[in-house]
């Protein structure tokens, strides 16, 4: 505790000094961000394949830097993630997307919001009981949040990563893996872990057709996911042909440009009162 108020970032020692001085100027740029409403947060809609109705959103961290125009989260989420500052984004970010839930609650929609979560957010001891907090800030029920999180995360420290997870899957919260696919995909550890999601990687999804070679993967971690309980949420579905495959190979929830990009609140908003009357 005595090392966390000490300074706000912590370097770790494999970045080199040039790109420690850029990681550096980032950082410190962020950390101003965070502190003067330059970042937002976009919603991309998850769509349910058997019903069409939208199930919820994923909150997608967006940065409109004052000079340098708006910085992809691909640019800045790693660098962050070298730092215990990506703890503080994590926790806004949950913190206004829980803030967001609550005005569509008022406005009539339920839906559930999901939030990218690092491998580094699960190794930080105060991180379960911040999520638990934050709920209970905004008196949002657990289980409208949804935590996605990749596949590294279970590498770091299984047993540890695996306690922590459990913890908020007690309080009903969904847990997802991100990413499905890319990482180590050990189906083995996959049973073991309190997860009730499987996000697709994109890779597989965004050419996917009947003949296409990933066409058989998607068919067998849709099936593999479905004996172990798990739902399968395909992202990157760009087209048509895609959507109504996922559809026929029993695919849960799709998440993609074919129904929507990620856009800001408000244009949620007119998206879902135009699609779903
Ligand atoms: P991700 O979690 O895998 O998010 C999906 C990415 O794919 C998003 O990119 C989204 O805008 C994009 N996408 C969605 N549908 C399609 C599609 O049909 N086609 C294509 N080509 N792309 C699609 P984005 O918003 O640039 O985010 C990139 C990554 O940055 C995310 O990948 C996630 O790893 C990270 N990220 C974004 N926001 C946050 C955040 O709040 N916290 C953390 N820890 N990471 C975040
Ligand atoms: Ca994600
Ligand atoms: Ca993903
Ligand atoms: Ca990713």
């Amino acid at each position: 505790a005595a090392e966390r108020s000490q300074r706000w970032v912590r370097f770790t020692p494999e970045l080199d000094a040039a790109s420690n001085q850029d990681t550096l100027e980032l950082l410190a740029e962020l950390k101003t961000a965070l502190g003067s409403n330059q970042l937002t947060l976009h919603y991309q809609p998850k769509i349910c394949l058997l019903s069409d109705a939208v199930l919820g959103v994923e909150a997608l961290m967006r940065w409109q830097h004052p000079e340098r125009g708006s910085i992809p989260p691909g640019r800045f989420i790693p660098r962050a993630e070298h730092s215990t500052l990506i703890d503080q984004l994590t926790a806004w970010a949950i913190d206004t997307a829980l803030a967001q839930l609550v005005t569509w609650q008022a406005q009539g929609l339920t839906l559930s919001v999901a939030v990218n979560v690092s491998t580094r957010n699960l190794l930080d001891p105060n991180f379960v009981d911040s999520v638990l907090s934050l709920l209970d800030k905004h008196q949002v029920d657990g289980a409208l949040l949804e935590l996605e999180i990749t596949e590294g995360a279970f590498m770091l420290d299984f047993e540890r990563t695996t306690a922590e997870l459990t913890r908020l899957a007690n309080a009903n919260i969904t847990l997802s893996i991100d990413d499905f696919g890319t990482g180590y995909s050990s189906l083995q550890y996959l049973d073991a872990l309190p997860v009730s999601m499987l996000k697709i990687d994109q890779s597989f999804i965004k050419s996917l057709a009947r003949n296409s070679s990933s066409a058989p993967i998607v068919r067998a971690a849709i099936n593999m996911a479905h004996d172990l309980g798990i739902q399968v949420v395909a992202e990157g579905v760009e087209t048509r042909t895609a959507f109504e495959l996922l559809r026929e190979l029993g695919c849960d929830v799709a998440q993609g440009y074919f129904m929507a990009r990620p856009m800001p609140a408000a244009q949620f908003n007119d998206w879902h009162t135009d699609t779903q009357g």
